[in-house]
């Protein structure tokens, strides 16, 4: 039988400072024990990427994306050789790598590139000669024009799982500085709890809503390739975290799982004349990384009707790019929003559900839509915070 093969990952706050990594080495070489060898993915230390975007920002207004690459990958692999060295300090055998050099093969879309395949072979190999295989999260290569590619701010998590698919590892545990997943944001609302387990498909929902906790492209991969994911504190390693792992399984009754929100959100209802293709403008948002949290379209005559809500701080350069791919755009209605999901399910077979949260809700609420998974409830900015409390006291005892 080949050894175990364990695939951690930690992000920049748990490899801060020398300490921290110190700290991560300790427990790896107390975790792995021969024969188990591990691939460890790491995030750039502490605030990094932050930092060297708003420096690039200083330098150039709108700094070619290439270059933003060059310059973002730099943070993880210096994390990386930095945790490499550590852990021959602790008397392990490790060797660190970027994702260029154990072939993460990309699209070339700088800034947001889709992962295509891992050839994985260099991998394995250092895998024989090397316990710990240490790898530079959140970029590849795209094999055509061999330039370097990132997959998006937090994309070291999708690196995480599509190592763990690829290599079809034993386990995929994600260190961060939370001790799980939660039914609300702990920092927000003293009461969430954390949930010991969640399906794949509630975890896609939650990420993809704005909860921090796990990257929402990583949370899909880990739906596609059914990969359990352990999510753990890196301060606290030893406690019980979030296992990700499972289908969600139909239900007569509703169930709640988590809430999560989203603020300055900015909620746009546009008429569209003459726009031939819808798809090109939601190519240009994706390649961005910026996917609308609602959207729906209804076509009426020539006329396309297109509801959707996205970033405030990105609002602008949506309407120009829509302005100049259709011949006409008018907005009928612009409104600020604080976007919340509740992720469970069974929930479009309550009865009691509209009333409840429009009762709950009174004057704040803006927009309800009700799916079977998820509910999504925009509020009045200024009654975000209190209409967290609310739902959140609501839902998580009963969803009537
Ligand atoms: N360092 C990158 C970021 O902050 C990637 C990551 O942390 O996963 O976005
Ligand atoms: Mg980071």
């Amino acid at each position: 039988m080949p050894p175990a093969l364990v695939i951690q990952k930690y992000g920049g706050t748990s490899l801060a400072t020398v300490e921290r990594i110190q700290q991560v080495a300790h427990y790896i070489r107390s975790t792995i024990r021969p024969p188990t060898q591990a691939v460890v993915v790491v995030s750039a230390m502490g605030s990094f990427t932050d930092e060297w975007v708003a420096l690039a920002a200083d330098v150039h207004p709108n700094p070619p994306q290439r270059e933003m690459d060059m310059l973002l990958t730099a943070g993880e692999r210096m994390t990386a050789a930095l945790l490499a060295m550590a852990l021959e300090k602790e008397g392990l055998h490790a060797i660190s790598f970027t994702g260029s050099q154990i072939g993460i093969l990309t699209d070339s879309t700088h800034g947001n590139a889709k992962i295509h395949r891992i050839l994985g072979d260099r991998l394995r190999k250092s895998l024989e000669a090397y316990q710990i295989v240490v790898i530079a999260g959140f970029q590849g290569v795209d094999p055509q024009t061999k330039e370097v590619t990132t997959l998006g701010r937090g994309g070291s998590d999708l690196t995480a799982v599509a190592l763990a698919a690829t290599l079809r590892a034993d386990r995929c545990e994600i260190y961060k500085d939370v001790e799980g997943i939660y039914t609300a944001d702990p920092r927000a609302i003293s009461s969430a709890r954390r949930l010991p387990h969640l399906s794949w498909e509630s975890a896609c929902i939650l990420s993809g809503s704005g909860a921090q906790v796990l990257h929402d492209r990583a949370a899909n991969l880990a739906c596609k390739y059914e990969i359990p994911i352990h999510i753990h504190s890196s301060l606290a390693p030893s406690q019980p975290g979030t296992v990700i792992e499972g289908h969600t399984r139909p239900m007569e009754t509703p169930h709640f799982v988590a809430l999560t929100d989203k603020k300055d959100l900015v909620y746009l209802d546009l008429m569209l004349t003459g726009c031939g293709a819808i798809q090109p403008i939601y190519e240009w948002l994706c390649s961005r990384g910026d996917i609308p949290q609602l959207w729906s379209l209804r076509r009426i005559d020539d006329q396309i009707e297109l509801q959707l809500s996205l970033e405030l701080a990105h609002a602008s350069a949506y309407m120009e790019f829509l302005t100049i791919q259709c011949k006409k755009v008018e907005c009928k209605r612009k409104l600020s929003i604080h976007l919340f999901s509740i992720v469970g399910t069974g929930f479009s077979q309550s009865h009691t559900l509209l009333e409840t949260i429009t009762i709950l809700l009174g004057e704040a609420l803006l927009l309800l839509e009700i799916q079977h998974g998820v509910i999504q409830i925009g509020v009045k900015p200024e009654s975000g915070e209190e209409s967290r409390e609310r739902l959140h006291r609501a839902f998580s005892w009963s969803v009537g």
